[in-house]
C-alpha cells in the first residue's frame, strides 16, 4: 500500500454566497447554485467610500448635462414668453 500523504486540513478561505447563503470556497468565482460573485478589483479600494462613488460619477455627470440643456431650453421659452407678453400687452394697449 503506497503511503498517502495525509492532507493537513487547512481552513480554506469560504465566503458566503448571498443567493443560496451556502460556504463557497474564496478563490471559486461561481456558486453551485449559479450566482457569480462579483471580480474583485484591485485598482479600487475599498477603504475609502469617495473610491466607489467614482462608478456613479460619471452618469451623473450625464445626467446632470442633460439637465442643464433642458434649463437652458425652459430658459429660452421664458424668454419667449415674456416676449410674447409684451408684445400681448402692446396690442392690447393699441386695441383699446
Ligand atoms: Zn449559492
Amino acid at each position: 500500500m503506497a503511503p498517502k500523504k495525509t492532507a493537513k486540513k487547512r481552513s480554506a478561505p469560504m465566503k458566503d454566497c448571498p443567493k443560496c447563503k451556502k460556504k463557497v470556497h474564496a478563490r471559486k468565482t461561481k456558486c453551485d447554485c449559479g450566482y457569480e460573485f462579483p471580480k474583485p478589483e484591485p485598482k479600487a479600494k475599498s477603504t475609502g467610500s469617495s473610491s466607489a462613488s467614482s462608478d456613479f460619477l460619471g452618469p451623473m455627470r450625464k445626467r446632470r448635462e442633460e439637465l442643464q440643456k433642458q434649463l437652458a431650453d425652459i430658459d429660452k421659452l421664458k424668454e419667449e414668453l415674456e416676449m410674447l407678453d409684451a408684445d400681448i400687452a402692446k396690442y392690447e394697449k393699441l386695441g383699446k
